[in-house]
């Protein structure tokens, strides 16, 4: 019998370890080996189809070194993919709950199996350090297993409640909502991709997985794993491409029943407003699932410790370069201890090692070439909107390699108004803030119209509650990071304009998927 109470998160690997050195680094010579230079035709109708136009994933890190290559799905291959989805959920959603659960299991087992490897790919496709990589892997193998075990919970007729009536049976029956589309973002191209899928798969959906164009190939990696697993052919489609192409031809189609996104606030919210408009054809409102940017604080006040708030902040700022969406991007800090804490922060990023992923640095090079673009233009503002107290350049190169390389970056007394403490940068670059006290801090830190993640260093117990009440955030920690959720453990989803709070790995999350029928029968 699978149960919710028996899914434990799996253990992270401890890098102090030189054993685990030695085992990643011969993982990446594996993977240059056997990995790179592969190529992941589409599956469609669990057929690998190849297309005359491919998308490349290139080394941030050396950017002269490609990894491999995706096919580049058209129109006509996500029509294709649409309609032979619409015919594998005839007899998918007829499965028992706990043979599609076991499919996620054994495909969790693989994912234990090959874990180094999929790690290392992402040290190359992304530059993801080992500690990055390795929790990531663990993330994604925690949503096969958490979301296998929590899908027994909606199985069969009665699953929900309902109050007992004279002369009547009265129960409710969940049932999948159809073919939807699943599109994810790059950094964390292997766990939210993984379970963005495998949610709506498990109870009884098929899905179309459209990764993002920076990391086809981990993306492929795991259809490959999920496919090994017993996965049904048209039960998963795999379909890279451009997002403005083939995403935006499978959110606007009247045969798409759903859509989970996760990635920015601007695509997320143009996918709303076309998915709401409905196409001759239709015959269902879209049910739509989005998860989206941050620019998320962490508050320290005078009564924090100063070493777990420098941690805090340092871990939460410059974790894979800024680039999560729960990455602090704002320190605000009471005007008592600013000076102390801003310059022990300072301090404390000045010794983190900038290199490549595979050398293991602690901040290595961001995506791509548009982000890296991006982030050079808001450097150039934080020069006008404060002052640089560490960084400030992005030099495009480190150690002789050409990369998309951006120093950690920390300005100080930001106005909360400006636009470096307003809008999501998504790299390793950190707006500092004064703020009077407490009440001022917490006033700031709800001032932006996001509200992801949030974090509050304090002994100060009256405020720690205030904050639990008070900071509009999905996810809020005291005395430690801000990022680094755990599934099961920290469900995971924003408030406001960082999406719908579906809170991805928390015991509601299936329940997005599916669709209630209530049934009356009279004795
Ligand atoms: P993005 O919005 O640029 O792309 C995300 C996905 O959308 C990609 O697969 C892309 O191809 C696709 N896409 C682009 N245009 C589209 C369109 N018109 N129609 C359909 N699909 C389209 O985001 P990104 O750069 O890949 O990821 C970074 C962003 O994701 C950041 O804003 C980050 O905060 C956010 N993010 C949020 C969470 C969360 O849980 N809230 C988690 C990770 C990342």
């Amino acid at each position: 019998m699978l149960k919710v109470q028996d899914y434990r998160p799996q253990p992270f690997t401890d890098f102090t370890n030189p054993e685990n050195v030695a085992a990643y680094q011969a993982a990446l010579e594996k993977v240059r080996a056997e990995l790179v230079g592969k190529h992941y035709p589409l599956i469609i109708n669990g057929e690998r189809v190849d297309t005359a136009e491919r998308l490349t994933s290139i080394n941030p890190c050396d950017t002269s070194e490609v990894i491999g290559t995706t096919a580049k799905a058209t129109i006509e291959d996500a029509q294709r993919a649409l309609e032979g989805a619409w015919e594998a959920f005839e007899t998918w959603k007829a499965w028992d709950m706990d043979a599609r659960a076991r499919i996620l299991l054994k495909a969790a087992a693989i994912l234990k199996r090959r874990r180094l490897e999929a790690c290392a790919l992402m040290t190359l496709e992304v530059g993801k350090n080992y500690a990055e990589a390795d929790v990531e892997v663990a993330e994604a193998i925690d949503f096969l297993e958490y979301y296998a075990r929590s899908a027994m919970k909606y199985a069969g007729f009665g699953a929900a409640e309902t109050t007992w009536f004279e002369g009547e049976e009265n129960g409710l029956l969940y049932l999948p909502l159809g073919v939807g589309v699943s599109i994810s973002p790059w950094n964390f191209p292997c766990a939210i991709f993984t379970g963005m899928l495998a949610a709506p798969l498990v109870v009884g959906n098929c899905v179309l997985a459209k990764p993002a164009e920076d990391s086809g190939m981990i993306a492929g990696f795991m259809v490959d794993i999920l496919l090994e697993a017993g996965l049904p052919a048209g039960v998963l489609q795999f379909l890279p491409g451009i997002g403005s192409e083939v995403g935006e031809y499978l959110t606007t189609h009247p045969k798409t029943r759903f859509i989970t996104f996760t990635g920015s606030r601007a695509v997320g919210l143009h996918i709303n407003e076309v998915a709401a408009k409905i196409q001759p054809g239709q015959k269902w409102i879209k049910k739509v699932v989005l998860e989206l940017g941050g620019k998320d604080a962490l508050i320290v006040d005078e009564t924090a410790d100063l070493d777990v708030a420098v941690t805090a902040a340092t871990q939460s700022a410059f974790g894979f370069n800024g680039q999560k969406c729960s990455a602090m991007s704002r320190l605000i800090v009471v005007d008592e201890v600013y000076d102390t804490v801003v310059n022990a922060f300072v301090e404390r990023a000045k010794s983190l090692k900038v290199g490549t992923g595979e050398e293991n640095a602690a901040v290595t090079a961001v995506v791509n070439e548009e982000s890296f673009e991006k982030i050079r233009q808001y450097l150039a503002l934080g020069k006008q909107e404060g002052q640089v107290l560490l960084g400030g350049e992005a030099p495009g190169e480190w150690g002789g390699k050409k990369g998309y390389y951006v120093q950690p970056t920390i300005i100080g007394d930001v106005k909360p108004e400006a636009r470096i403490a307003q809008e999501e940068i998504f790299g390793p670059v950190v707006a500092v803030l004064r703020a009077r006290d407490w009440q001022d801090a917490l006033r700031i830190a709800n001032s932006t119209e996001y509200g992801l993640t949030g974090g509050v260093c304090s002994q100060d117990r009256q405020r720690l509650e205030q904050a639990r009440a008070e900071f509009e955030v999905g996810n809020l920690y005291f005395n430690r990071k801000i990022t680094g959720a755990i599934v099961g453990v920290q469900p995971f989803g924003g408030y406001n304009m960082s999406g719908t709070d579906s809170k991805a790995g928390g015991p509601d999350y299936l329940a997005n998927f599916l669709q209630l029928k209530a049934v009356t029968e009279r004795w």
